[in-house]
């Protein structure tokens, strides 16, 4: 056996239950909670968001662009199966708002939200929606709230507090947020590029992936770019190198090869 295969399996037997791999890439998460529980915890965020803005008529007012986000997001939903067989169970939920504070979000176990405002600002095409979409996807593919809440966690250890108190302190602790901002960026980075296997996967052209970080690159106002993301001239070269590898099967193959 390899050193490198021999340091794997020492890995997975120090993590045991603990740890999680992402799909794809294969990175190693340390993961204090199970997945149901974090699931649940957020599970009742969203609803509570969604009913507010359908209690203030700001809640998939935009039928055409539900209906887009629902087809879509039915392939992208096959896709991430394929990636990751429990995701096939999961509850997944597509909902637009005319809330100009929101883009698009999703939370663990497939709750997505997207912004109309956004979509329209940036007049996306149903290839750069799915690019869009992917990403968001791919963070809950990816386990990243889970994730989060792990580390933050790390942070708060004595006394160890309740998930709802942890989320809470995740959401107005600033000091917290800094904390984990590198967490952050490199979960970014890992929905785009896990989003755009994810968009190729589902049958989305490598051209429209480019095309929709080229929009966000040329609309400085727009407010992913601020959120803890790349930057938008390093997403959008991302975006490009992984496109290329998408037309070129045999390189495909090669990076499939190198990893672990
Ligand atoms: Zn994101």
């Amino acid at each position: 056996m390899r050193r490198g295969a021999l340091a794997v399996v020492g890995l997975a037997m120090l993590c045991r239950a603990a740890c999680g791999q992402v799909p794809d890439s294969g990175r190693w998460q340390e993961l204090r909670f199970g997945a149901d529980e974090v699931a649940e915890q957020m599970e009742g965020r969203y609803l509570e968001q969604v009913v507010e803005l359908a209690a203030g008529g700001r809640l998939d007012d935009d039928r055409a662009l539900l209906a887009r986000l629902q087809r879509i997001g039915a392939g992208l939903v096959r896709a991430a199966a394929e990636l990751k067989p429990e995701a096939a169970a999961w509850q997944w939920e597509f909902h637009t708002t005319r809330d100009a504070d929101v883009d698009a979000q999703c939370m663990a176990g497939g709750k997505i939200l997207v912004g109309s405002a956004f979509v329209r600002k940036l007049a996306l095409d149903d290839g750069e929606l799915a690019t869009l979409l992917a990403h968001e996807v791919a963070h809950a593919v990816a386990e990243h709230d889970r994730e989060t809440l792990s580390e933050a966690l790390y942070f708060n250890r004595q006394p160890e507090p309740p998930l709802d108190v942890l989320l809470e302190r995740l959401a107005t602790d600033l000091s917290l947020q800094i904390r984990l901002s590198g967490l952050s960026q490199l979960q970014e980075s890992e929905a785009d590029q896990l989003g755009m296997v994810l968009a190729h996967r589902a049958g989305w052209a490598g051209a429209a992936m480019v095309s929709f970080y080229r929009k966000l690159a040329a609309d400085d106002a727009a407010s992913m770019l601020s959120s803890g993301h790349p930057a938008p001239a390093s997403r959008l070269s991302m975006a490009k190198g992984m496109a290329l590898l998408f037309t070129a099967p045999q390189l495909d193959a090669v990076v499939a090869q190198a990893r672990p």
